[in-house]
């Protein structure tokens, strides 16, 4: 059985493997790990292997690894879906937020900032495969978005997210990648990140501009939803 530091050394070669092919500075890319679903030992474990930033997907669990790691000086990732009565906390308790869909939650996001810390972090979530599951603004919508993010005074627009459908085709993939680093270029705004690209995609979002990768299964193993 592979450990979480021999998976962190695998994703590692991958993502140096993906930025030479792209031309690209290795540290122009950086690995988020996506640890939902897992317990808090598991971070313990990535972080002694060299890993500062984990992103959760939902706020309670996330609160809780947080409390059972508050010796550890690590970086919290805010990557769920996002429900207006759980802006307060996700304000106090992240530096960064890569799901924001709507004016709202970024206006609530912004009044309730604590003074003392940094402007938290934004990335707009897009939703460039046009399912209706997804969340994510729409291409069309998303100018208009990003201007008035940009303006909130406790925010920092850093860039745009996308999780494009799942497919194994690399066409596909970069065609969808493609799309997202063209929405953003197309903003004229002073951003520098792209946070795109999971377990199965990495080497698509790297060739397409990504700067965080999101990594999930391929550092810590499948995930058991059955499991609390
Ligand atoms: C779960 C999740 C990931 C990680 O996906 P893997 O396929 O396990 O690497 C990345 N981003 C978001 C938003 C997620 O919810």
């Amino acid at each position: 059985m592979s450990t979480i530091a021999d998976n962190i050394l695998q994703v590692s070669s991958r993502i140096q493997a993906a930025t030479q092919a792209a031309h690209r500075d290795e540290h122009s890319v950086q690995l988020l790990a996506v640890s939902k679903t897992k317990p808090a030992d598991a971070l313990r474990e990535a972080y002694a292997a060299g890993l500062r930033d984990f992103g959760e997907n939902y706020l309670q669990e996330a609160l809780g690894k947080q409390l059972e790691l508050a010796d550890l000086p690590l970086i919290w990732h805010f990557i769920g879906p996002i429900q207006s009565n759980k802006t307060r906390a996700i304000a106090e308790h992240f530096a960064w937020v890569h799901s924001v869909d709507r004016l709202k939650i970024a206006q609530r996001l912004s009044e309730q900032r604590p003074a003392d810390l940094p402007p938290l972090n934004i990335c707009i979530q897009v939703n460039v495969s046009g399912e209706d599951s997804k969340s994510g603004c729409t291409p069309a919508d998303l100018p208009a978005l990003a201007k008035a993010i940009s303006e909130l005074p406790r925010l920092k627009l850093r860039g745009l997210m996308a999780i494009p459908e799942p497919t194994e085709d690399r066409a596909a993939q970069d065609a969808a990648f493609a799309a997202v680093q063209h929405l953003q270029a197309s903003l004229n705004l002073p951003l520098d990140t792209l946070s795109m690209g999971m377990s199965h995609d990495l080497e698509s979002a790297i060739a397409m501009g990504a700067t965080w990768v999101r990594i999930g299964t391929a550092l810590f193993g499948a995930r058991d939803y059955a499991q609390p």
